[in-house]
């Protein structure tokens, strides 16, 4: 995957952006007790969570934990053993709160290589090989207004955020407004089903949604509230993010369903998880 570079921009003010805000993110950024390169180790899987009928969670006890931000990943590593070996990034669903775990949601993909066997073969018990967590760019340090929009498994680190803003506000520390526009084809494949809630609309694709929206893609009537929600809680000094992830063709679809909305350009982070699936 290719992460597009921060573009050089402005805030809404038309003054030039601060720096990447570093609260909470100094100490992050710092290397691991366990050095910089992030070993690979071996996490035992405490429990395996079923989703939806296609989708489960994996609960991974960490033997050398380190406190991730929201929307970073981890690598899950299978060897064989012929010696081949298969890598592949899975978003962090859990928030940096929930210390010594990590939860990775993981889709399984008929024609996939690592997705399957971890649906088919990883039980509560078992260790599974993973380094982590990565991820500079996709980012949310709970410092600014943030809007985030998600379709499918591209909704996992939107979770992260939303769950590490409440547990904030739980424990009375200050954390930046954060709304969560999220799609699915229909109910059945609804990630986190009763978890959305507050500052979440969920979108159906192929079936209306409960609350009576019609089936249909994402559009800007579903963004244009939460959107005004998150300009209005933004400052000069804590301007607007906004976060899309999914699918290669969800992501180019919501793009442009924010851009029509007047979603700031300047500030927009986008996670693309593979090449091929449909737009949810
Ligand atoms: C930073 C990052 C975070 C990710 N987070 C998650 C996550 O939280 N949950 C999750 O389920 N996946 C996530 N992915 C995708 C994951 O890494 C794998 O690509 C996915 O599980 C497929 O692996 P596989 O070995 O089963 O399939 P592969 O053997 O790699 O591919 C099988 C087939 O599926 C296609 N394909 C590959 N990936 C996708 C996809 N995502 N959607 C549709 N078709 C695809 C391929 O083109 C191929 O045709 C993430 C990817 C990245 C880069």
């Amino acid at each position: 995957m290719s992460l597009p570079g921060p573009p050089p921009h402005t805030d809404l003010c038309g003054a030039p952006l601060p720096p990447l805000p570093t609260l909470g993110g100094a100490a992050l950024r710092n290397p691991p007790e366990t050095g910089a390169a992030r070993r690979w180790m071996d996490a035992e899987v405490v429990e395996v969570r079923r989703e939806t009928a296609t989708t489960s969670t994996f609960r991974l006890a960490l033997p050398s934990w380190e406190a991730h931000v929201p929307g970073q990943h981890y690598v899950v590593r299978l060897s064989a053993a012929d010696g081949y070996r298969a890598e592949r990034s899975y978003s962090i669903a859990s928030p940096p709160e929930d210390v010594g775990h990590v939860e990775l949601t993981v889709e399984r993909l008929g024609d996939g290589e690592v997705s399957p066997y971890l649906h088919d073969e990883v039980r509560a018990g078992d260790t599974l090989t993973v380094r982590g967590p990565f991820g500079g760019w996709f980012v949310w340090r709970g410092t600014r207004p943030a809007l985030a929009v998600g379709g499918g498994s591209g909704v996992v680190p939107l979770m992260a955020m939303l769950r590490h803003a409440r547990a904030a506000r739980a424990a009375c520390r200050e954390v930046a407004e954060i709304q969560a526009v999220v799609s699915f084809r229909d109910e059945a494949h609804v990630l986190y089903a009763g978890e959305w809630g507050e500052g979440s609309t969920v979108v159906l694709s192929r079936q209306s949604s409960p609350v009576g929206r019609p089936a249909g893609r994402i559009a800007v009537a579903d963004v244009e509230g939460p959107l005004a929600r998150v300009l209005r809680a933004a400052t000069c000094e804590r301007p607007p993010e906004v976060f899309v992830c999914g699918s290669t063709p969800f992501a180019a679809a919501a793009e442009a369903v924010l851009a029509r909305a007047g979603s700031p350009t300047e500030a927009l982070h986008v996670e693309r998880f593979g090449p091929s699936a449909p737009p949810t």
